[in-house]
């Protein structure tokens, strides 16, 4: 019996759903760092890495930086320098997406988008209200058209750099060339053996007016409005619609 396949088989049914206990991140968390004492395999050491991940920059927790701090150093000790992702099958493709959803049901199986994704785009209206849309900034110099990064932003992290891989040339606005350096984005969040995360569904963060002022907010496509400084409500002036889905990508190749 092979312990990796019975701890993976024991999350995708703990948010089975059927299943009507509720697990947190921090109890699924516990039996991971278990499992990673005993086997210390490259499955157990990607699962420690999705949940601190998880539970440092999930919009409905607040950001525990020791958990962040945890987090990225696995990901450079043993996802990029030990390159774990080698012993998975399809290393680059998504196995988990981080969800809207409370405890371990905000981990969205990879399968879920697997035939609506086109580059790095998911072409399912339904993925960008079950994901999280984070935000972040174009790392400069943003010159190549494969590799790009973007800062993320975690409310109440000012410690630790997040830096999450995108694919410039893979965006619905082919965000290529250092003309998008310090452009503000919004996208969801893959995670994957081979990078530990990846960012989908990346696009120019938009501003929409506030009508107290000239206060310029950022609004996420999939919200319909957000409260400004000022306390007024904005509506979201680029709502998410259909016509922005990307045209067909000149290269689909990882
Ligand atoms: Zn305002």
């Amino acid at each position: 019996m092979n312990v990796d396949f019975v701890f993976i088989d024991w999350i995708q049914a703990i948010r089975h759903p059927q299943q009507k206990t509720y697990y947190s991140l921090e109890d699924v968390l516990t039996n991971v760092r278990f499992w990673h004492q005993k086997m210390c395999s490259p499955y157990s050491i990607f699962y420690i890495f999705v949940l601190l991940c998880t539970l440092s920059i999930h919009p409905l927790r607040s950001c525990d930086v020791n958990i962040l701090k945890e987090a990225m150093a696995i990901k450079r000790a043993e996802i990029e320098m030990k390159q774990i992702g080698k012993q998975f099958s399809n290393q680059g493709k998504p196995r988990e997406w981080l969800g809207k959803e409370n405890g371990i049901r905000c981990l969205v199986q990879g399968i879920t988008y697997q035939n609506y994704i086109k580059g790095k785009v998911i072409n399912d209206e339904a993925a960008n209200y079950y994901l999280v849309v984070l935000t972040g900034t174009i790392h400069p110099p943003n010159t190549y058209r494969q590799h790009g990064s973007l800062k993320l932003y975690v409310e109440g992290n000012t410690d630790v750099q997040v830096k999450v891989p995108f694919c410039p040339f893979k965006t619905g606005e082919n965000l290529v060339g250092s003309k998008y350096a310090g452009f503000r984005v919004e996208f969801v969040l893959a995670f994957t053996a081979q990078l530990g995360f990846e960012a989908y569904n990346v696009k120019l963060l938009k501003k929409s007016t506030c009508k107290s002022g000239e206060a310029q907010v950022e609004i996420v496509s999939v919200e319909s409005h957000k409260v400004c400084r000022c306390k007024e409500m904005v509506e979201n002036e680029f709502p998410y619609n259909t016509a922005n889905r990307p045209k067909a990508e000149e290269n689909q190749n990882e």
